[in-house]
């Protein structure tokens, strides 16, 4: 179980860097009434948006804004919760995060509120990275699974095989205890029956998993050809009307030569080789650098060329630079000009294509091919965010669940196993969680959340 939180006063700026019309200082701690009387004059009503003046240790106006006074238990992170709603400036912002410090906050760490919530029994784990997952989605089909597991569907359906596992658990190890005695063929075949039931469902969630986690992280694109061949509009036709929200990672320079489309709510995001050219601008050049480490993990390569040409000595010479692991994707563009028919064809593991940019004539199969690619299977469940370690763990959870019905039921053996598989599951939840896995999940929060 979740250990009780630290319970010294955390503050940060909880909206995004820049200006905005509205800015959010957000306090979490022990006792707030003290520091809101100090900082505003009095303690706000609980849970009631107040107009309020933040002042300096001198009495000066800070600030005019609202104030949320959220005290313990009933607030995100289970302590007493300030929220200061000022004016969105930065300079305006920093001085009242300030002013926190000197009535004794501390900055808080990445992710702290939300590990906070997740010590005072507010957010379980995997609800917890549904939160980090929602601010970071890249697009709508992300967000709305993030969404499912912050409101606790993955977390539901996590607990509800761990109660199915407890049930069949307390089938057999009743006999344990009674070794000579073996398990009444009843229970023996309502035990069969229980675990394949919960064997087809975890195969199930597994499956709406690996969706989620192709909607997560997408599908990574190198993009080549000659100028002119098409390849923006290959791009604008593929994204269609819907763009892909990039959220930019604060404090990196601004990736040039990358962009994310989104093809059915799977973000692929690409990395245009035109960009990358010999620079004496060391910005740049970082952009550069950036974008061949990108390559180095990018999963296929969309070469682009005139279907009137084919592949031209240029292009050989792109493919010769690139790593030979991308999944090479040939793209004959202009076929509304050659006259070719649109296609798909597949040789090795090569894919060739013919499409028109213009027309759009054979943009449906480029489509599929790179959705194919991304491992995407259109599953129509609701599909929730899994992380790489919630995979992992369900695909221990059904290899444990196999073993058990290999062991014909031996009673030992299968006890063994339903227990593997169920401390797995508690794993997902956080019921059970090394300091260092909780220590790596809420530093990739952002600070504020
Ligand atoms: P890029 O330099 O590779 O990004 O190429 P662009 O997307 O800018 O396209 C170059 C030119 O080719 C533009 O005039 C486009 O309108 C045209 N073009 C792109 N795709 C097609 C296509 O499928 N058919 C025809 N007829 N023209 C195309």
């Amino acid at each position: 179980m979740a250990a009780p939180a630290d319970s010294d006063v955390i503050a940060a700026i909880a909206t995004g860097q820049g200006r905005a019309g509205i800015g959010i200082v957000r306090v979490s701690g022990r006792d707030l009434e003290h520091f809101a009387t100090q900082l505003l004059g009095a303690t706000p009503p609980a849970r009631t948006a107040t107009r309020a003046t933040f002042r300096s240790g001198a009495g000066e106006p800070i600030d005019d804004g609202i104030v949320l006074f959220f005290p313990a238990p009933a607030s995100y992170t289970g302590e007493d919760v300030l929220e200061l709603q000022g004016h969105g400036g930065p300079v305006v912002l920093q001085l009242v995060l300030r002013r926190c410090l000197e009535l004794g906050a501390r900055i808080a760490e990445p992710g702290e509120f939300s590990r906070r919530a997740f010590l005072n029994d507010k957010l379980d784990l995997a609800q917890a990275e549904g939160v980090a997952d929602l601010i970071d989605a890249a697009t709508e089909a992300a967000a709305r699974s993030a969404l499912r597991s912050l409101r606790g569907e993955f977390s539901a359906r996590v607990r509800s095989f761990a109660q199915q596992l407890i049930e069949l658990r307390a089938l057999v190890e009743a006999t344990l205890d009674f070794p000579e005695e073996d398990i009444d063929p009843l229970d023996r075949e309502d035990a069969r029956r229980r675990l394949s039931r919960l064997e087809q469902e975890v195969a199930r969630s597994l499956a709406l998993g690996r969706q989620g986690s192709v909607l997560r992280s997408g599908l990574q694109v190198v993009l080549a050809g000659q100028p002119n061949v098409g390849k923006s509009s290959l791009l604008n036709r593929l994204a269609g009307e819907e763009l892909a929200i990039v959220t930019e990672i604060p404090g990196t320079t601004r990736d040039l030569v990358r962009q994310t489309i989104q093809i059915e709510g799977v973000p692929v995001s690409i990395v245009d080789t035109a960009g990358l050219r010999d620079t004496d601008d060391a910005v740049e050049a970082i952009g550069v650098a950036r974008a061949w480490e990108a390559i180095g993990q990018a999963d296929a390569m969309l070469l682009v060329v005139d279907a009137r040409e084919g592949l031209t000595p240029a292009d050989a010479a792109i493919r010769g630079r690139l790593p030979a692991k991308l999944t090479p994707v040939t793209v004959f563009n202009k076929i509304d000009l050659s006259g070719d028919a649109p296609g798909v064809e597949l040789q090795g593991r090569a894919w060739r294509l013919h499409v028109s940019a213009k027309t759009g004539l054979g943009i449906d199969g480029l489509r599929k091919t790179l959705l194919k690619l991304a491992g995407w299977q259109p599953e129509g469940g609701d599909i929730f965010m899994a992380r790489e370690r919630h995979l992992v763990a369900l695909e221990h959870v059904a290899t444990a669940l196999a073993r058990a019905r290999q062991s014909a039921l031996r009673t030992e053996l299968f006890a063994e196993e339903l227990r593997s598989a169920q401390s797995e599951l508690d794993s997902i939840t956080g019921e059970v969680t090394a300091d260092e896995l909780l220590g790596e999940i809420f530093a990739r929060f952002c600070v504020g959340k």
